[in-house]
């Protein structure tokens, strides 16, 4: 049986259509999940956090070569299968639960607890109404993984790997980058899950820094850039006075920092978002 009959034949065991409404299409081809498998790079120390396992084909493959895989699925339809499926394996376990409001960080330490030198990757095919929250919350918790390796929208792919003056670059460009340094590392069209969604994906790849640029304030560091591109057809002597400075003190600092007052967001690099945060009279 191939991948695309069993994942028909257990919807019609089981009798469950997928779930729009928690972004459930479930991929069918059996050489893109080998392909994220090996680009990931999971090996025996691995310590696998898979969201949104779905029937669990590629928790399948992870389980293979990973030390341990925690699958995290919101839906019991899903879950009720994905136990049955997994009951024999020692090394998967399932998690009932909205990754969203899960403590990661509590996870892992337990994980770290049975076995010191384990390292953390997160691999999953993503539910893609989530699918920003997600990948910040990751960055932002700060939770000690190395690698993220997701499929994602290719839309949302293309905003990752944005540059200054591309018009995909935007503030979620410059948050992940400020984490991570994101690849694009597969191309997936539509047809690859069932059902078909509107669009193609991508699988990308954020392998964590381990130095970030010198911030003095990170949240001011983000809310300059939030503020900057939520108006983001302005010129940034319009748009920086939202951050709280007057019009004179935005053109002021922007004469020191030798940036153009009619430049905008987009043209902005992340080192010039962090001298503008950093920025002191
Ligand atoms: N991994 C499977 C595959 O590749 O075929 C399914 C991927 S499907 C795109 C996304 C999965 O995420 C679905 O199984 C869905 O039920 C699950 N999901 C949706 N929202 C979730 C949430 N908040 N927390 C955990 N899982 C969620």
């Amino acid at each position: 049986m191939n991948l695309r009959e069993e994942t028909n034949f257990l919807l019609t065991k089981y009798q469950l259509k997928a779930k729009k409404s928690l972004g459930q299409n479930f991929l069918i081809s059996e050489e893109i999940i080998d392909e994220i498998v090996q680009k990931a790079e999971v090996n025996g120390k691995d310590f696998i956090i898979e969201i949104g396992p779905g029937l669990g084909s590629l928790t399948a493959k992870l389980a293979e070569k990973a030390g341990k895989v925690i699958a995290i699925e919101l839906d019991e339809n899903m879950v009720e299968i994905l136990n049955e499926r997994f009951s024999l394996y020692q090394n998967v376990e399932i998690i009932h639960a909205d990754v969203l409001k899960v403590d990661l960080h509590d996870m892992i330490q337990k994980e770290q607890a049975q076995k010191a030198d384990i390292s953390v990757k997160v691999v999953a095919n993503l539910p893609y109404y989530i699918t920003t929250p997600i990948i910040m919350k990751l960055l932002e918790d700060k939770i000690p993984v190395e690698t993220i390796t997701v499929m994602v929208q290719k839309e949302v792919g293309e905003r990752l790997v944005a540059h200054p003056g591309a018009k995909e670059y935007g503030a979620i460009t410059v948050s992940v980058n400020y984490y991570a340094e994101p690849k694009v590392i597969i191309d997936v069209p539509k047809e690859n899950f069932k059902p078909v969604p509107e669009v193609d994906s991508s699988v990308v790849q954020l392998t964590l820094r381990k130095e970030h640029l010198a911030l003095k304030d990170e949240k001011l560091f983000f809310r300059t850039v939030k503020f900057a591109f939520t108006q983001r057809r302005k010129n940034i002597g319009n748009s920086l006075t939202a951050t709280g400075k007057s019009k004179t003190e935005v053109k002021d600092m922007l004469e020191k920092l030798n940036l153009d007052i009619n430049l905008r967001a987009e043209d902005l690099s992340i080192e010039d978002f962090a001298r503008i945060a950093n920025f002191e009279k």
